[in-house]
């Protein structure tokens, strides 16, 4: 265990005028709510079915569909022109139950997986609802993964369904399409009346669906959303999230993003990540305000055209998109009319106290950090509005969330004590980051890999594989991973995934990846490459490398940078050592490398 000086005493802290907030925050005495909350409670605020059901689409459309919000815009979407089109609440739940109905005439079964590769387009939400709807099991991927993580994905989880566009399906699908056999249909949202061969025209399925369509009758416990994660070893993880999760969205989207009726609200995740559909979809809706979802791609100038013309109110991003805003200068917000915005929160990333600040200049609001992780299903450690904000700090667990940081032996095992609980760390001590279970959002599962779950616990704590701290006031402090795993740009890249795509070139023997520090992605994956014998290091096979990675893996999961190495560090039983690598390449010393991920 190594204790180190909380960074609160480099960054001053940012206080809280309760009073002085525009809106009364939902928490405000953080204490009192933690100590009044229960998840029996919070369910109270969702409808359920008859019979103790519960069933995710229900809550964040049908039920509104039929009361008073009906006729409110549920989704805003901001097109690359600027102008904007949006779905009602009624809307989106007749093109939900569109969906659902296409579902069932292709013979879709309740629990089979429906898997999206899209943008942020409207029938990507149709698809999500209406795939809940009809009680199958919604994945969605990222449209920026190539063929390869598709591929593994896909057959993983026997996806049924795949929603996509053309160019992707082209590009991506049909090159893979012969090893899925499980991949019934393939959906083109852009067929245009003359799909590809093998795939079908959603919209003409879509015009000939009935707009209304019966719920499923699902139970809290039944499997709802698969989302792909990363280890350092091994396969893509599926993680398995139940409609029950969507109790964690409903009280998470109340306390850490302080969701009111009237809002105007902006998750810019990724579909393809588990914040696109926890926060991008399901919680906004759940709470009947209005989301934005801007159809375009990251660009300063628009986001804060979007900002000012949407009227945005509550913003959740990421410290990757605010390192670029930075970058752009903070004149560049200040040009705009912000006035409407009132909070402002990021995940995904360790967020640097310099954004934090930065915040207030640009925005005049501070940037709230909140940890969570696609195994968590949703937000566990947050800033909230009415509390003081220690710059650096992800800020304190969320009501109905115990966390502790557990001590780690010298090999990175959680140390147990006599009794068989975990040993907990002092204050101001580094070790692993741990939740209690329980909570709603909890994953069930990883898709067919037991041991692989069961592993994730011990000591009566869920491990989350990140280090931390947590300081005397419960405030928690992010370290590192502690493990290999690679997080760029808010993507996290399983090395593993890199270096078997890597070894498929016929010139490689052995590859390892590694992330370095960017001072904008947070890290870039890095490659380091043995070659076989009888080639030679050279610029021109350096490049070969890198493009032939970026066609089979896509550009968020390949390398960046690529270096040749003569022989790659290894244990005796011949793992390589990444974090030797790591601790060479960012020149700190190769004796003690167990504190590598400190300070990133
Ligand atoms: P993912 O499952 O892809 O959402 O990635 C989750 C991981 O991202 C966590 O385990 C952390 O390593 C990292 N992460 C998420 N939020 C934060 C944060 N606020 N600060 C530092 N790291 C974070």
């Amino acid at each position: 265990m190594e204790a180190m000086t909380p960074s609160s005493t480099r960054w001053a802290a940012i206080p809280k005028d309760v009073a002085a907030l525009r809106v009364r925050p939902n928490l405000v005495d953080y204490d009192a709510e933690r100590a009044a909350f229960s998840w029996e409670e919070a369910r109270r605020a969702l409808d359920g079915l008859p019979g103790r059901g519960l069933n995710i689409a229900h809550e964040a459309v049908d039920r509104h569909a039929a009361g008073p919000l009906a006729d409110r815009e549920a989704l805003r979407f901001v097109r690359a022109d600027g102008t904007t089109r949006s779905l009602t609440y009624r809307v989106l739940a007749r093109e939900a139950a569109r969906f659902a109905n296409v579902l069932a005439a292709l013979g879709v079964e309740p629990g089979e997986r429906v898997y999206s590769l899209l943008g942020r387009t409207p029938e990507l939400y149709a698809a999500v609802l209406g795939t809940l709807k009809h009680g199958a099991v919604f994945c969605p991927l990222f449209s920026a993964f190539g063929p390869e993580p598709v591929r593994q994905r896909l057959q993983i989880g026997s996806g049924r369904v795949l929603v996509t566009t053309r160019a992707f399906h082209r590009r991506k699908v049909a090159p893979i399409r012969d090893e899925l056999p499980a991949l019934r249909h393939v959906l083109l949202v852009d067929a245009d009346g003359a799909p590809d061969p093998g795939t079908l025209d959603l919209a003409a399925l879509l015009a000939d669906a009935s707009d209304t369509a019966p719920t499923a009758h699902t139970g809290p416990e039944d499997m709802a959303l698969l989302h792909f994660t990363s280890g350092t070893t091994g396969r893509p993880k599926g993680a398995i999230h139940v409609h029950d999760a969507v109790t964690a969205h409903y009280a998470t989207g109340r306390f850490a993003l302080d969701l009111h009726p009237d809002d105007v609200y902006w998750c810019t995740a990724d579909p393809g990540w588990v914040t696109g559909t926890s926060y991008g979809i399901i919680a906004p809706l759940v709470h009947g305000v209005t989301a934005i979802v801007d159809e375009e791609e990251m660009d300063a100038e628009r986001w804060y055209r979007i900002l000012e013309e949407q009227r945005v109110s509550v913003w959740y991003t990421a410290p990757t998109a605010l390192r670029m805003l930075m970058k752009a200068g903070a004149e560049r917000a200040t040009g705009h009319d912000l006035s409407a915005l009132r909070f402002v929160a990021s995940v995904g990333e360790p967020l640097n106290p310099e954004v934090v600040v930065w915040g207030e200049e640009a925005f005049g609001l501070p940037v709230h950090d909140n940890w969570w992780q696609t195994e968590t299903g949703g937000i566990m450690i947050s800033n909230y509005p009415a509390m003081e904000i220690r710059p650096g700090s992800m800020g304190r667990p969320l009501p109905g969330i115990e966390a502790a940081v557990v001590a780690r032996d010298e090999t990175g095992a959680p140390v147990i004590g006599d009794d068989g609980h975990a040993v907990l760390c002092e204050a101001d001590a580094t070790g692993e980051l741990a939740l209690r279970p329980g909570w709603p959002s909890m994953f069930r599962g990883y898709l067919d890999e037991d041991e692989r779950y069961r592993r994730c616990f011990a000591g009566g704590w869920y491990l989350t594989g990140d280090l931390a701290r947590r300081d005397a006031d419960g405030y928690f402090w992010f370290v590192g991973r502690g493990d290999d795993v690679i997080k760029s740009s808010g993507h996290l890249i399983g090395p593993f995934e890199v270096e078997s795509c890597l070894m498929e070139h016929e010139a490689v023997a052995e590859a390892a990846a590694i992330g370095v520090p960017d001072p904008v992605a947070g890290e870039v994956v890095k490659a380091f490459v043995e070659l076989k014998p009888g080639h030679e290091p050279s610029d021109a096979l350096r490049l070969e490398l890198i493009g032939f990675a970026r066609k089979r893996l896509g550009a968020a999961v390949a390398p960046r940078l690529l270096d040749f190495a003569a022989a790659l560090p290894k244990t005796r039983s011949g793992k390589i050592l990444r974090r030797l690598l790591k601790a060479r390449e960012l020149g700190l010393p190769e004796g003690d490398t167990s504190t590598l991920e400190a300070g990133r």
